[in-house]
């Protein structure tokens, strides 16, 4: 799972930091930072509460262990 954060559409308000405290922080610009944004399953819950909890729905959230549709196929 990877965490994306559009801070085009951050605002700041940091109800992502305070959800998921070991996923984003507050940078110094007063936006939101996603620390490593490949996710832990261990941090999984955090990092969908954040993308919910956020009001300016600025994460995007990648489910890429699972298997998608839309993987290459090898072979001719
Ligand atoms: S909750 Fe959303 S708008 Fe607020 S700091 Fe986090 S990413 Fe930015």
């Amino acid at each position: 799972m990877r965490l994306i954060v559009d801070l085009a559409r951050c605002r700041g308000h940091a109800q992502c930091v305070l959800a998921a405290p070991d996923v984003v922080e507050l940078s110094e610009d007063g936006k939101s930072r996603v620390l490593n944004e490949l996710i832990e399953p261990a941090f999984a819950d955090q990092a969908r509460t954040a993308e919910l909890l956020c009001p300016e729905e600025a994460f995007t959230i990648v489910d890429d262990d699972l298997p998608q549709p839309h993987h290459h196929h090898h072979g001719p």
